[in-house]
């Protein structure tokens, strides 16, 4: 796609677009994980550094932005395992991605009212990169000031504490490579500098290392994500040694080897193409759920089965939660705490693309 942004600003001539040419004539074409990396999280021009892009009149909305039932009821979920792993002392309740700080809000909420001994000993760990997201996260917990650390990687975490991990739409973002079949072999994809200042996807000239899926059609495309493989290897590992659990929910798949182009940029709730406006866009990917679990199983943790956000939500009984609250709702309230469970576990809605994931010792 070319032309002008719909506000009549071509931003393919500020912000990250020249950088990019520059890297381009440099070193030629990038790869797909670069690209995503410097539009996601380039110091100064990258996209969650410089915004907040939630809500109705950002990019996108997120589970716990459409309803606090959902945080609430996973925060119970939560406790619940901790009691069950015997009540250890000194939890860390540690957010992946946190966002505005939503979900953390609405779990602790739960806490202080069904776990008061949870709260007293617990730290709030916030493994987040954007200084602008950072800000609100301080403003939604403002309460529970001294209580939280911020960290810029999970590698800060503290090493004392049993971990219990929540990372909500946190590994969609992070920078995936694509490999494309193309004439019967394996290609990775770059992206470089096209016609009109935009970009345009190539190839990168290096063969692909990883052992690819043999029998597929010319043009199918193969979606690897080294980050969140490193990531979940340091995860499952420190859960190991710390004890622990964590709770990962995306958008995604449950098959290891799912082929097709997830790439995709999200403006104003619209989908938008991904190579323009570079740095101006939420950039995502589906999430590879089998590559996860199978790299907790690796690290010897037991990882659950791959489950729907809606079996999930509806196992842990947000039917009934909703339900509870509903008694006590205005007629208004009531009908948006319904339309909030439908959103959060219809399949036509986030209940089935949507999927879950836990592991612990
Ligand atoms: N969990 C929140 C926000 C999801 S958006 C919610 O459900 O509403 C993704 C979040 O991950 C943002 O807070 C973004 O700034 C953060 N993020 C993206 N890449 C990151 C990285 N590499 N390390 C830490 N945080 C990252």
């Amino acid at each position: 796609m070319t032309g002008r942004h719909p506000d009549g600003r071509n931003r393919q001539d500020t912000g990250l677009a020249p950088l990019l040419r520059e890297k381009n004539a440099a070193e030629g074409p990038l790869s797909v994980a670069d690209y995503m990396e410097l539009c996601l999280a380039h110091p100064t021009h990258g996209y969650y550094m410089t915004r907040d892009p939630f809500g109705a009149r950002g990019d996108f909305t997120t589970a716990p932005e459409i309803s606090q039932v959902f945080g609430e009821v996973i925060g119970a979920f939560l406790l619940e395992n901790w009691r069950e792993m015997g009540a250890p002392q000194k939890p860390a309740l540690v957010e992946l991605g946190p966002g505005r700080g939503s979900l953390t809000a609405d779990i602790w909420r739960i806490a202080e009212k069904a776990a008061p001994d949870f709260c007293a000993q617990a730290s709030i760990e916030l493994v987040e990169i954007s200084p602008v997201l950072k800000e609100r996260q301080r403003e939604t917990l403002a309460h529970l000031d001294g209580k939280i650390n911020w960290h810029d990687s999970i590698d800060d975490l503290p090493q004392d504490r049993v971990l219990i991990v929540m990372a909500n739409e946190f590994f969609d973002a992070l920078p995936i490579r694509q490999f494309v079949m193309d004439k019967c072999k394996w290609r990775e994809r770059g992206i470089t500098t096209g016609k009109n200042n935009g970009f345009a996807f190539t190839f990168l000239p290096e063969k692909p290392e990883l052992d690819l899926p043999k029998r597929v059609k010319d043009g199918a495309v193969f979606e690897y994500c080294p980050a969140a493989a490193a990531i979940i290897e340091k995860l499952a590992a420190r859960i190991k040694a710390q004890r622990g659990f964590a709770l990962v929910i995306d958008y995604g798949h449950a098959e290891e080897w799912a082929i097709g182009d997830t790439l995709q940029a999200l403006s104003a709730h619209q989908h938008a193409d991904p190579l323009w406006d570079p740095g101006e866009r939420d950039i995502t990917a589906h999430v590879n759920f089998a590559v996860l679990r199978d790299a907790v199983r690796a690290a010897g943790v037991y990882a659950t089965e791959i489950v729907t956000q809606g079996d999930f939500l509806r196992g842990i009984g947000i039917e009934d939660y909703a339900g509870n609250l509903r008694k006590q709702a205005t007629p208004e309230q009531a009908k948006d705490l319904i339309l909030a469970v439908q959103r959060l576990t219809a399949a036509s809605e986030m209940g089935r693309l949507f999927k879950v994931m836990g592991f612990s010792a």
